[in-house]
């Protein structure tokens, strides 16, 4: 993938814009709509209405909101942006998630923004938490508050593809702290990539349970 600035990130055509990095038909070409459950965010049969996973088990926050499946092109631009070590590739990732927010938020601005934490090391080894970095630009955007540090690792986590249910709930607890008041606040978590949701799920009972009125988690991609 070329980079010249001044060239759209996917289809290397001059850009009018150049600081959002994408083109118009790449961005339309990126948000061009899958079905999504509003609530898990995953590929579901209606945009409208909770899927039966949700039924079933409902998640702990409010809605999921992603720019999109983790397909191409999108998937392009997020592995190059988390893989081939591309931070300045956050700012056209966060503006996508600006346009999906602009289109599903309606009334549910949140009061606080905060982001998933990384372990110490690893955000030392890659350099940038990747959640962090979207977080910036959105709160700016949104005039809504960013609190960075809110939320902390304590622990090391074991990577959760391969572990069951059970064991990533163990895997998870007591890893985090949350080291800011949110009684009664609306939050958004913001992570880049959302797997199998049980970060996300921990971290949202977290915030709950500390009095938090609503959680709601947005992301770049939503995928299993
Ligand atoms: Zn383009
Ligand atoms: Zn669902």
């Amino acid at each position: 993938m070329l980079t010249a600035h001044g060239l759209c990130w996917l289809c290397q055509m001059p850009l009018a814009l150049a600081h959002w990095g994408l083109c118009s038909c790449c961005t339309r070409a990126v948000l061009a709509t899958v079905s999504l459950c509003p609530q898990c965010g995953l590929p579901a049969a209606s945009q409208r209405h909770i899927c039966g996973r949700c039924l079933q088990h409902e998640p702990p926050w409010l809605q999921l909101v992603a720019v999109n499946d983790y397909i191409a092109p999108l998937a392009t631009l997020v592995k190059s942006w988390k893989f081939n070590n591309r931070p300045e590739l956050a700012k056209t990732l966060a503006r996508l998630l600006l346009l999906r927010l602009r289109q599903t938020l309606l009334d549910n601005v949140p009061d606080l923004l905060v982001s998933v934490p990384l372990w110490q090391r690893r955000h030392w080894r890659r350099g940038f938490n990747q959640a962090d970095l979207l977080c910036r630009p959105l709160a700016r955007w949104l005039n809504v508050r960013y609190q960075p540090d809110a939320l902390r690792r304590i622990r090391p986590t074991a990577a959760q593809h391969h572990l069951s249910a059970r064991l990533r709930k163990q895997n998870l607890k007591n890893a985090f702290q949350l080291d800011f008041p949110v009684d009664g606040l609306h939050i958004a978590l913001v992570d880049d990539v959302v797997t199998t949701g049980a970060t996300v799920a921990g971290l949202s009972r977290l915030l709950l349970q500390n009095g938090a009125a609503s959680v709601q988690v947005w992301c770049l991609c939503r995928t299993l």
